[in-house]
C-alpha cells in the first residue's frame, strides 16, 4: 500500500482508538496527547516502511541519512521492520542510540573546544538536560503504544492490500 493509503487508514484507526479509549477507559489528556503524538510520528516519520526508499524516509529531510544504515541492513518487509512489536522496538532503540551518539559527540566537541565548560554553556541557555524516566513513564508508555498501534495499522493495511492484489490477479 502507498503512503497516502497508509495515512488514510491510520487516520481512521487513530480516530477509532481515541474515541474508544475516551469512552471505555477514561485517561488523562496528557496521556491521550502522548498516544496521539506517538501515533502521528509512527505514521509520518517512524513507519515500518523506513526499511525502503519511502515517503516516511523522505519526510526526515536532511536528517534522512540517519536511517540509511537501518535501511541498507534490513530487508523491506522483513520481520525486524514489519513484525508486530519487534519493529517498533527496533526503530525506537535505533533512534535512541542515534540520539545518544549525537549527544555524546556534541558533549565531546564542546569539551574539546575548551571555550566554555559544558555545564556553563547549557546553563547559559537554560537548557535543561535532566529527564526523569520514572516521572514521565506514563507519557513514554503512551507514546510507545501510539507508535505500536500505528505500526499495527500499517501491517494490517499492507496485508489487506496484498490480499486485494491477489484476488485481482486470480479473478
Ligand atoms: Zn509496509
Amino acid at each position: 500500500m502507498n503512503y497516502k493509503g497508509h495515512c488514510i487508514t491510520n487516520m481512521g484507526i487513530l480516530l477509532g482508538t481515541v474515541y474508544t479509549a475516551h469512552k471505555l477507559m477514561p485517561t488523562t489528556h496528557e496521556n491521550l496527547g502522548a498516544y496521539m503524538v506517538g501515533f502521528a510520528l509512527g505514521t509520518l516519520i517512524l513507519s515500518p516502511d523506513l526499511d525502503t526508499f519511502s515517503r516516511p524516509y523522505k519526510n526526515w529531510g536532511v536528517l534522512r541519512f540517519i536511517w540509511w544504515p537501518y535501511q541498507k541492513s534490513l530487508k523491506h518487509r522483513s520481520w525486524l521492520t514489519h513484525g508486530p512489536l519487534i519493529g517498533t522496538l527496533l526503530r525506537s532503540v535505533y533512534l535512541l542510540l542515534v540520539c545518544a551518539l549525537t549527544y555524546s559527540l556534541i558533549i565531546y566537541l564542546f569539551k574539546a573546544s575548551e571555550i566554555h565548560s559544558v555545564d556553563n554553556l547549557f546553563s547559559q541557555y537554560n537548557f535543561n538536560l535532566e529527564f526523569s524516566f520514572t516521572k514521565n513513564i506514563n507519557i513514554i508508555a503512551y507514546l510507545f503504544i501510539g507508535l505500536e498501534i500505528s505500526a499495527l495499522g500499517h501491517l494490517l493495511a499492507d496485508k489487506a492490500s496484498d490480499f486485494i492484489k491477489l484476488l485481482r490477479y486470480r479473478f
